[in-house]
């Protein structure tokens, strides 16, 4: 721990199902350079989509203050996310100010900008990132992400992260039926015995406009026993409690892989993340409708005792399990986007 004494920080915070809030993931913008089909439909957010103006978004000095606040009420880890973190001009400033605080700071990236940013968001003091790359296959990646962006320039960011110092590197690909499912043995073979640890995301039901069906799903099980077939895998246990993946190591050597089981395993039970904003509000649940204002409260004198009071009070009352809950009945939720409030 940097910066503030550990004493500074309250015992945990629970919520209505005693879950301890440990994880805040901050959106930095709700802009992206991808147009990824089940996240940001190109349909949806093309042209003439209106991002959040520039005056709407915290500045770097509100989300280091809001940091600061959650850090005292018990998050040990930040996560930075967007839309696309890395197209906020300054970020490493930022994550320089943020290592102030005690608090593990991680990043979740395209990888489209890592060459050119790992090693001054290192030198800021990252710690760990994740980069979202759902194939190997250049053809399919390029359809996927609908910005016709190279497999290529993603893999050199990863090199670029690992010679910066911030790997093992996290590799996340969300996996759908019909459009990549084929090239998950590919995925594990080529990052098995790099230290990068690849985690297979079952497709969800983020947001409202990703025409997400159940049909599309391949859960988790299903990819395990296709890598198992080719590469024999044995179960690993969780680094920590409320981890979101499940671990398995290969059981010949080379690494581990992990499937995050959203649809057909959920873990709700053991979920402590909280999300805000790139406008400033706080959001309880990947799947919220609805978020509790903090932009207002940080712009308008509140002091850090009203804020942590406010997200207290919040927090107290969190009963969120929506992917236990997925189902007809809330299909037709109005869900936040997720490009909005940083996956
Ligand atoms: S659905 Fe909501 S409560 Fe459940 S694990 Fe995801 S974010 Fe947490």
């Amino acid at each position: 721990m940097r910066g503030a004494q550990a004493s500074d920080v309250l015992g945990p915070l629970l919520d209505s199902r005693a879950r301890a809030l440990r994880d805040l993931r901050i959106s930095v913008t709700d802009r992206c350079n991808f147009r990824c089909r089940y996240c940001m439909p190109r349909e949806v957010f093309g042209r003439d989509f209106e991002f959040l103006p520039r005056s709407e978004i915290l500045t770097f000095e509100e989300i280091a203050r809001v940091a600061r606040i959650f850090a005292h009420l018990g998050v040990q880890k930040l996560r930075l996310t967007g839309g696309e973190p890395t197209l906020r001009a300054g970020l490493p400033t930022l994550v320089r100010m943020l290592s102030e605080i005690p608090i593990d700071i991680a990043l979740t990236t395209n990888g489209s900008r890592l060459t050119e940013l790992a090693r001054p968001l290192a030198d800021a003091g990252l710690t760990r990132v994740t980069v979202s790359l759902d194939t190997l296959d250049d053809e399919v990646f390029r359809w996927m992400n609908d910005a016709d962006f190279p497999v290529g320039a993603v893999l050199d960011g990863i090199d670029a992260a690992a010679r910066a110092g911030l790997g093992p590197v996290k590799i996340n690909a969300v996996i759908r039926r019909g459009i990549n499912d084929h090239t998950v043995l590919d995925l594990a073979r080529y990052f098995r015995g790099t230290g990068h640890i690849v985690r297979f995301i079952e497709y969800m039901d983020v947001g409202a406009t990703n025409g997400w069906r159940l049909d599309d799903v391949v859960p988790g099980a299903e990819i395990i026993r296709t890598i198992d077939a080719t590469f024999p895998l044995e179960p690993a246990p969780s680094n920590y409690p409320g981890e979101v993946v499940r671990r398995w190591r290969y059981a010949n050597g080379g690494g581990e892989v992990g499937v995050i089981t959203s649809v057909t395993e959920p873990f709700c039970g053991s979920c402590t993340r909280a999300r805000l904003s790139a406008d400033g509000s706080l959001y309880t649940c990947l799947f919220a409708t609805n978020g509790t204002d903090l932009r207002h409260l940080l712009r308008s004198g509140a002091s850090d005792d009203e804020i942590a009071a406010t997200v207290g009070a919040r927090w107290n009352a969190r009963d969120d399990r929506y992917s236990e809950l997925r189902a007809a009945s809330t299909a037709e939720l109005p869900r936040i986007e997720m490009s909005y409030i940083g996956g």
